[in-house]
C-alpha cells in the first residue's frame, strides 16, 4: 500500500509505523509533544458514531497496544488520549483519530493546558508561516522507522508498507 487516506490528506506509508487488519497508526506532522502519534480507521470515516462495532474494537485495541509502548519510547510517565469527535469538539480532519500524547510531570503549567494545545495546535491559515511549523517529511520518516521496529510482527520490513 503506497499511501493512507486521512481525511483530505494523503499519509505516506514511510510515516506509517502500525497497521492491523483495520487500523492504522503514524506519527503527526505537528506534534504537541514528542510522540504525539495517530490512531485512525483504515475506512475513511468521519465521525466515531458512523464506525462499525468491529472498527471500534479495533482501533481501541490497537490504542492500547500502542501506548505501552510509545509511553516507554518516550520515557513518560503517563499518556493522555484523546479523540475531537465533530466541529464544535475541534475536530479539523474529517477521518476518526485517537490523539496518544506522552506526558511526563510538569511538562505543561497546567495539566490539562494540553487539551487546548490538541485544539489548536494545527490550525492552519494556508499561509506560509503555518505551513513552516509543520515537520519535514524525512524526520517523519525517521521516526516512523524507528517506531516500526518496536512492533516487528506488524511490519516485518518496510516493503510490506
Ligand atoms: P484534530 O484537530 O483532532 O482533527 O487533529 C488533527 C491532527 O492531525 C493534528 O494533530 C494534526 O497535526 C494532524 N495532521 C494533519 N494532517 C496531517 C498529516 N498530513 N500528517 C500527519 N499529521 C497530520
Amino acid at each position: 500500500m503506497a499511501s493512507y487516506t486521512f481525511g483530505q490528506h494523503l499519509i505516506k506509508s514511510s510515516v506509517v509505523f502500525f497497521r492491523s487488519r483495520l487500523t492504522f497508526a503514524f506519527v503527526n506532522r505537528k506534534p504537541v509533544v514528542p510522540g504525539h502519534v495517530l490512531v485512525s480507521p483504515l475506512r475513511p470515516v468521519d465521525r466515531f458514531v458512523d464506525m462499525t462495532g468491529d472498527e471500534v474494537a479495533d482501533l481501541f485495541q490497537t490504542t492500547q497496544t500502542l501506548s505501552k509502548v510509545i509511553q516507554d519510547q518516550y520515557k513518560a510517565s503517563s499518556l493522555s488520549i484523546a479523540m475531537q469527535d465533530g466541529p464544535d469538539a475541534g475536530q479539523s480532519v474529517w477521518h476518526v483519530h485517537v490523539h496518544i500524547l506522552p506526558r511526563k510531570a510538569g511538562d505543561f503549567r497546567k495539566n490539562d493546558d494540553i487539551y487546548d494545545e490538541v485544539e489548536n495546535h494545527d490550525h492552519v491559515n494556508f499561509d506560509s508561516s503555518s505551513r513552516q511549523e509543520w515537520r519535514g517529511e524525512e524526520e517523519m520518516a525517521q521516526e516512523a522507522s524507528i517506531l516500526r521496529k518496536l512492533f516487528p510482527l506488524h511490519f516485518t520490513s518496510d516493503i510490506d508498507l
